[in-house]
C-alpha cells in the first residue's frame, strides 16, 4: 500500500494517504491534512518544500490528492462555504479498489511463474558444451531426433540441469503467495 502510494505521487503521497484512511469515519479537508501532517513532521529532518522556509504547503497537498484522484484512489465532495464564499473540499480514500487490484496482480504473477514452473518441469533441455551457446537448446524430442549430437559441432549433447531454474520459480511462488495484501 505504502510503496503503491509513493509510486503514485513520491513520499508525501504516503503522508496523505495515510491521514485519508486515519479519518475514515469522519470527512476531513485538504487544509486538515495539511495542518495534521505539518505536526507530524514537526521536529523532524522532513521538509517537503526543500526550496522554500515552509515544510509543507496547501497547494503540494492538493496537488498530492488530485493525483490519488486521477487514479480513482481518493474522492472529494465540495461544499461552498457561505461565510467567505470559497469551496470546501472534502476527501476520503478509495483504497479498497487498491486492495482489488493487488490480490488480482498477484494471481496473476501466480499464474505466470507456475506456467513457467510447469514448462521447466516438463522440458528437459538438452545443450552443447563444446559450442558453449546457452541459447541453444533442444528439448528431448529435438535432441532425439539429432541422436544427442550438436548439429554444429557434432559433439554429443548434454542434458542442462534446469533444478536451479525451478528452484528459483519454487521460492518466488511461496513469496508471492506469502505477500501480504492490506491497507494498513
Ligand atoms: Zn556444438
Amino acid at each position: 500500500m505504502k510503496s503503491f502510494l509513493y509510486i503514485i505521487a513520491g513520499e508525501i503521497g504516503i503522508y496523505v494517504g495515510m491521514e485519508l484512511l486515519n479519518s475514515e469515519s469522519k470527512d476531513i479537508t485538504d487544509e486538515d491534512i495539511t495542518v495534521n501532517i505539518k505536526q507530524q513532521i514537526e521536529g523532524t529532518e522532513i521538509d517537503f518544500e526543500p526550496d522554500d522556509t515552509e515544510v509543507l504547503k496547501l497547494n503540494s497537498v492538493r496537488k498530492t490528492l488530485y493525483k490519488l484522484y486521477s487514479e480513482k484512489l481518493a474522492k472529494f465532495r465540495r461544499i461552498r462555504d457561505k461565510s467567505t464564499g470559497w469551496f470546501i473540499y472534502y476527501w476520503w480514500h478509495e483504497f479498497d479498489l487498491l486492495e482489488e487490484i493487488l490480490i488480482e496482480k498477484k494471481k496473476l504473477v501466480d499464474n505466470k511463474l507456475r506456467e513457467r514452473l510447469d514448462f521447466e518441469e516438463k522440458n528437459y533441455f538438452f545443450f552443447c558444451k563444446t559450442c558453449q551457446n546457452i541459447n541453444i537448446k533442444y528439448n528431448f524430442d529435438e535432441a532425439f531426433e539429432l541422436n544427442f549430437k550438436c548439429p554444429d559441432c557434432g559433439s554429443p549433447l548434454e542434458a542442462q540441469d534446469n533444478q536451479k531454474i525451478i528452484e528459483f520459480l519454487k521460492n518466488k511462488i511461496v513469496l508471492n503467495q506469502n505477500l501480504k495484501i492490506s491497507i494498513d
